[in-house]
């Protein structure tokens, strides 16, 4: 009789916690009837990192925001540029002609550390309202994909290609997207991530270089300046879209089988 492999509790676990996502998936995301034992909540990490947020030409006093610690991340280099450097650089912007509608410019939030950074297009009208980036419906959806994915969204960065509301939430334009372009670059260097998500055609195509459809890029690893780099679907396009929710589920689960979140 051949030997039996029985499982280690570690590869139980590992499983376990894939089942958690892929019903997490299917509740949150696709919003399948699907009943998942909730278990509990992601872990209590501990307070490592504290940053004091300001917003130039707000009248908002500064907020201290405490941030986990990444597992398994890196010291950052002094050399590389904080992310509050990146932020004041940026200041009350008015290099391109979206600063003249917008209310607030939306620069990104989460950890300064993330390994893991969603970069989406722009932002709508409720995150122009709040200095948000993804809290319309979208974003509603963007917080289940995070979830599903194992992580919450402080532990992750969140950001767009361009800072300030397009004008009745049209596309960004060639110009825009050029001077907001070294600052997203910026953000990047300054997070040093792991892995980048690319949210839909701008962020594909704009931190690639191309302009090759996002139906084509979508679920194929690419690299941007030496991170690997999946492009995937846009949260508002699976709004409009539902049926394409299994292939970004696809693209996602590819990017936590490369990049298991550490620790978990
Ligand atoms: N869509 C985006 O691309 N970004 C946001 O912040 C919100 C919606």
């Amino acid at each position: 009789m051949a030997d039996e492999v029985l499982p280690t509790a570690d590869s139980l676990a590992l499983v376990l916690a894939d089942v958690r996502r892929y019903l997490g998936w299917h509740r949150d995301v696709a919003g399948d009837e699907l009943h998942a034992a909730t278990g509990e909540a992601p872990g209590a990490l501990s307070a490592a990192v504290s940053v004091q947020v300001t917003v130039e030409g707000s009248s908002t006093p500064p907020v201290v925001v405490e941030y986990a610690e990444v597992p398994g991340e890196a010291a950052v280099p002094e050399e590389a540029p904080k992310l509050d450097e990146v932020r004041r650089a940026l200041g009350d912007c008015k290099r391109c002609k979206l600063c003249s509608g917008r209310k607030n410019l939306v620069f990104g939030v989460g950890h300064p550390r993330a390994k893991l950074v969603f970069v989406g297009e722009g932002p709508g009208a409720e995150e122009d309202n709040q200095g948000i980036p993804f809290v319309g419906a979208a974003g509603q959806l963007l917080t289940k994909m995070i979830a599903a994915m194992g992580y919450t969204r402080e532990e992750v960065y969140i950001c767009n290609v361009v800072k300030c509301r397009p004008p009745g939430n049209r596309n960004p334009e060639p110009d825009e997207i050029e001077s907001c372009q070294p600052f997203l670059e910026a953000q990047l260097n300054a997070i040093r991530p792991s892995v980048i998500v690319a949210l839909g055609k701008f962020a594909a195509q704009t931190l690639l270089r191309t302009d090759t459809p996002i139906t084509r890029l979508r679920g194929q690893w690419r690299e941007y300046v030496g991170v690997p780099l999946m492009p995937t679907f846009h949260p508002a396009y699976l709004l409009r879209s539902p049926g394409e929710k299994k292939a970004a589920w696809t693209d996602l689960q590819a990017v936590m089988a490369r990049f298991p979140k550490p620790g978990a």
